[in-house]
């Protein structure tokens, strides 16, 4: 092990140059380190195939190369030439589409959904939004009171996930704000918190200022949640775990959830402890997501197939109070889950959420296609594709 950590230390020591900051920002090339190798690239050519900022924190590095697993981890933060395939979507939910005002999406009924910055504290290179992270994007939400009025104007609506990029690179002042233009509704009853930060920047969770915005929610009435973005268990740090455990003391809520990639977690020998040390924590696995097929991130997804057969290992490992997380696809018409590959070769799934009410909770299926890793790979025979 020690021959090992002294050749994934020197691996992570290689510095990446981010050109995206260089002096000389579209012409001159920068040799830029990938997982397989340093390349000589272009701003204009990292622009060109939308690859996402290179950024990781310090103490996430520090973190993942002191881990045992930094081979995985590496994947989630350090760029790859697969990224250079163009194949696959920028919005595969079709955020767009349910932008009702910039920066605040509204898919179903009972959940708004405001993209506070375009920021994060490091950039994953599976991101479904790389399309706007680590940029300067317009689909951020820049009219609060304009934001405030549609959720006024929308009572069905329940709770509010603040997401982003990352709302816990933007400082507690400017999440007030945000807030102030929330916690006056009363139909609001929760307010969410999406975060990877509990992995990347812990520490940030130490700001006494945190402990007075999150009672602010509760003074309003709402409960306060922490939606974790915890892939794998090399990633929870004694850090993560002593400040979920400070404000779970505060009565904050929190969740995890994960993104099944290939090479970082797929396996049940990795995923189960990880979410049987959410579960120690207080934090309620909740959503396995199946890797978007997002351009230049395809390379992170695995076939359902093998999904499955992961969501079964991690079950047969965790006691039945463990086992609160369900294998998602959040696919543009709504959130999957998935259930299973049938004898009869066919993968059965259900809406968990959909625009249409009546299709919530309706199973459905589809004839099984070997390696498919999406609904759009599964077609019926009488669909002729
Ligand atoms: S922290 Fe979240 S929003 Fe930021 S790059 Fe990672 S997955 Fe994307």
């Amino acid at each position: 092990m020690k021959t090992t950590r002294t050749i994934q230390s020197k691996t992570a020591k290689q510095v990446n140059v981010d050109p995206l900051t260089s002096s000389n920002p579209r012409l001159s090339s920068k040799i830029m380190n990938f997982v397989e190798g340093a390349r000589a690239i272009t701003p204009g050519e990292l622009e060109a195939n939308n690859i996402t900022r290179y950024r990781v924190t310090r103490f996430y590095r520090k973190q993942i190369v002191n881990s045992d697993y930094y081979d995985q981890l590496k994947f989630i933060v350090e760029p790859s030439f697969k990224e250079f395939d163009n194949t696959g979507d920028l919005d595969t939910s079709g955020e767009n589409d349910n932008t009702v005002v910039p920066g605040f999406q509204h898919k179903y009924a009972q959940t708004g959904l405001l993209l506070a910055t375009d920021r994060c504290a490091s950039y994953c290179r599976y991101c479904f939004r790389k399309r706007l992270v680590g940029k300067d994007s317009d689909e951020i939400a820049a009219d609060l009171g304009q934001i405030g009025r549609y959720i006024g104007n929308h009572p069905e609506m329940t709770n509010v996930l603040i997401s982003g990029g990352d709302p816990f690179v933007l400082s507690t002042h400017r999440l007030h704000e945000i807030l102030d233009y929330l916690l006056p509704f009363p139909h609001l009853n929760s307010i969410r918190f999406g975060t990877k930060a509990l992995a990347y920047a812990p520490k940030r969770f130490e700001d006494p200022s945190l402990v007075t915005l999150f009672k602010r929610i509760q003074d309003a009435g709402k409960a306060a949640f922490i939606v974790t973005h915890f892939d794998h268990i090399g990633e929870i740090s004694i850090d993560a775990e002593r400040n979920i455990r400070s404000l779970r003391a505060r009565g904050v809520e929190f969740f995890n959830q994960s993104v099944l990639l290939a090479k970082v977690n797929d396996d049940p020998e990795i995923l189960a402890p990880t979410f049987a040390k959410c579960h120690q924590m207080g934090v309620r696995p909740y959503y396995l997501f199946q890797a978007r097929p997002v351009k230049g991130a395809s390379h992170f997804q695995v076939s359902l197939r093998r999904g499955l057969e992961i969501t079964r290992g991690i079950n047969q490992r965790l006691s039945g109070i463990q086992k609160t997380f369900k294998y998602i696809m959040s696919h543009y018409t709504g959130k999957i889950e998935i259930l299973d590959l049938g004898a009869d070769g066919r993968v059965y799934m259900r809406y968990h959420q959909n625009r249409s009410q009546e299709k919530i909770g309706k199973i459905f299926s589809r004839p099984y296609l070997e390696g498919a890793c999406w609904l759009d790979d599964l077609f019926e025979i009488s669909d002729g594709k």
